[in-house]
């Protein structure tokens, strides 16, 4: 109709005006009967979607070029009338096999998601293109129905099958590449750590999952998951040297997966951890020689830029079985395993048991009422009192931390001080009692200008940075002199870190700190060392003062310390005097200062505060405050 004739007057004012009045059913008919051959071939053939008309005996009835092209055949390869076994065997012959489909396929059916079940039983023993085939055509007689699935060429198509009146079948593939590979994309970033590029927490989560309810099925089943801390052990460095782009970490994310199966699951949680699942070993011996082996590997030196790194890892274990119970418990059992493989195990690695469970509890307990304690200045320092040999009266005192436990009742240091090691409140603990003592210091310098006060230092507070700007920081802070705080460290520290322990000392004396070794002889430094270490002060371990009265072999060590120690200037303490004849002899080998429950138990600081108030009274019996 000429537009003209329309559009004058009022003007265009529906599509219809343009087009002309629409063809009603019985006319379209009439029109689609006109229609020749030709020109339906060049409709079909110029649709964007591939398109495949099936008769009731899935025999093909009209394709359009474009289905050729999406299954990457020739459009000669798609004849009128053969069956589509004999259509997915002619892709086939061209090498174009297609994709296994699982054996629940997922289609959505009058809008609702639906699985179709794939002929299982019929298809044992079938070639590939035949199995495809009665699988293709399983999904046919699920029409009406849309599904999605990759075709030979790789790509993705989004399949529409549609009944005809005859019985027949309509299939409508589109391809639907690009929306598959940003959806991978996203999927992959929403699944994956960045950095490492391995599987993250969910995609660990959901892995394991999946390896549990597999056990749940089949009850001989058994899987591993190791968590993995790459700073597990090591007591000073906690974290790894990374560089631009995190290449240590991601360095050790490579030899990790290097040694497991392709198969296995290596993710990367957070920091230094990381996660890997073994959907498939044996029995807890073969985790363990898994471990074992990962271990290792991961011990060897790291090569990164021109530096060279070495780790210290703790593995933690736990065996998946049907008797596993949920997936949290059992990544609790992995972390209990892990902390024991950090802070108690000989080699690095555990594997959980329900006896680990009960001890980690508690030390998790601890370490978290610890945190609270600190901040609500809950621990307290006692103080010991340290008597000066020669003019038998109060030398100083030796500050300990004490802390009362609302449930447990006291804990010892002993205790608590290596679980604040193992984390880094050891580093804020520290810091607290350099404070409090400090401030003691300040009050009884204005009773008794001739007293010290000595705090025990942890060697991680050494690997902390700040430690001898906080000491100074203290020191002005509370106007003290420094010559009256004295430092006790143990010389396992100076043995396993001896550069990093001179440079503080060295500082810290530069400052005017006092520094002394503390138990000396319990460890493992030799006399012949001594010599060269930054000490002011050597205080003998109980354990050679204990039985001294007794044995002949105690009494020689510390004649024999005291002695080598007074000849490279250092002056010496008795610890852990408990007798009478203990003093004596101590005193006789010419220990300068002596320690113990004779002479008095730590006290609290207002007990303490008595004693340097009557300093100057004669020690009756040698026994202070008691
Ligand atoms: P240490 O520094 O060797 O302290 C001496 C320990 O021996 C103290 O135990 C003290 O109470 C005990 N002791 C003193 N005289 C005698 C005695 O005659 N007989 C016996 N059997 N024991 C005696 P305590 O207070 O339980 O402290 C244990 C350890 O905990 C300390 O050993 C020290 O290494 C650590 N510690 C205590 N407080 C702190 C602190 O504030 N920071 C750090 N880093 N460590 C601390
Ligand atoms: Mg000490
Ligand atoms: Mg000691």
């Amino acid at each position: 109709m000429p537009v003209e004739s329309t559009a004058k007057g009022a003007g265009l004012e529906t599509p219809d005006d343009l087009l002309g009045p629409a063809l009603n059913t019985a006319q379209s008919a009439d029109v689609l009967a006109g229609i020749t051959q030709d020109v339906l071939v060049n409709v079909l053939d110029s649709l964007p979607d591939g398109l495949l008309i099936l008769d009731r005996d899935d025999r093909v009835v009209a394709a359009n070029r474009r289905l050729a092209g999406l299954f990457g055949s020739a459009a000669s390869d798609i004849r009128i009338g053969m069956t589509m076994t004999e259509l997915v065997e002619q892709l086939a012959v061209h090498g174009a096999q297609y994709s296994e489909l699982p054996t629940n396929v997922i289609v959505m059916r009058d809008g609702q998601r639906q699985v179709i079940r794939m002929p299982d039983a019929a298809t044992a023993g079938l070639p590939e293109h035949k199995r495809a085939a009665v699988r293709r055509m399983a999904l046919h007689q699920a029409a009406p129905c849309d599904y999605e699935e990759m075709a030979p060429t790789g790509r993705w198509l989004h399949v529409s099958t549609r009944l005809t009146g005859e019985g027949g079948r309509i299939i409508c593939y589109r391809d639907i590449t690009e929306r598959k590979v940003r959806e991978r994309r996203l999927e992959h970033s929403i699944l994956h750590d960045p950095t490492t590029g391995l599987p993250n927490t969910t995609l660990f989560r959901d892995r394991a999952l999946q390896a549990l309810r597999r056990c749940v099925r089949d009850r001989t089943h058994l899987f591993s998951i190791f968590l993995v801390d790459l700073a597990g052990r090591s007591g000073t460095e906690r974290s790894l040297p990374v560089g631009p782009g995190d290449d240590g970490l991601i360095a050790a994310a490579r030899r990790l997966e290097h040694m497991l199966r392709p198969d296995d699951t290596v993710a990367h949680l957070q920091g230094c951890t990381f996660a890997c699942l073994l959907d498939g070993v044996s029995d807890d011996e073969e985790s363990r020689e898994i471990a074992e082996r990962v271990h290792a590997s991961l011990r060897e030196p790291f090569q990164v830029g021109s530096g060279e790194f070495a780790l210290q890892p703790a593995i933690g274990i736990v065996l998946g079985n049907g008797k596993a119970g949920d997936l949290d418990e059992l990544l609790r059992g992995a972390r209990v395993a892990l902390e024991c493989a950090r802070y108690e195990s000989h080699d690095g690695i555990a594997m959980f048991d329900a006896e680990m469970r009960d001890r980690t509890e508690t030390r998790l307990r601890i370490d978290n009422d610890l945190r609270l304690a600190l901040k609500n200045d809950e621990l307290e320092l006692y103080y010991q009192p340290i008597l000066d040999l020669r003019r038998g009266r109060l030398a100083g005192f030796e500050a300990l931390a004490r802390w009362h436990h609302a449930d447990f009742g006291p804990i010892p240091p002993d205790q608590f001080i290596p679980i604040a090691e193992d984390s880094d409140l050891i580093i804020p603990l520290g810091r607290w009692a350099l404070n409090q003592a400090a401030e003691r210091i300040a009050a009884w310098s204005a009773i008794h200008d001739d007293l010290f006060v000595a705090v025990n230092i942890s060697p991680r507070q050494f690997a902390d940075n700040d430690l001898v700007d906080d000491v100074r920081t203290i020191i002005e802070k509370h106007g003290i002199a420094p010559e009256k705080m004295r430092l006790e460290i143990t010389e396992t520290f100076m043995v396993e870190n001896p550069e990093l322990a001179s440079v503080s000392l060295d500082a810290l004396r530069a400052m005017g700190l006092h520094i002394s070794i503390d138990d000396f002889g319990a460890g493992y430094t030799s006399l012949g060392h001594l010599h060269a270490m930054p000490y002011d002060a050597l205080k003998i371990d109980r354990s050679f003062i204990a039985d001294m009265e007794n044995k002949r072999g105690n009494r020689v060590i510390v004649q024999a310390i005291t002695d080598l120690a007074h000849k490279i200037g250092m002056s010496v303490v008795a610890e852990g005097v408990e007798t009478d004849a203990q003093r004596v002899l101590a005193e006789a080998f010419g220990c300068d200062l002596a320690q113990g429950y004779l002479l008095g138990r730590p006290v609290p600081a207002d007990k303490a505060e008595d004693l340097v108030r009557h300093v100057n009274q004669p020690v009756a019996a040698a026994r202070i405050g008691a």
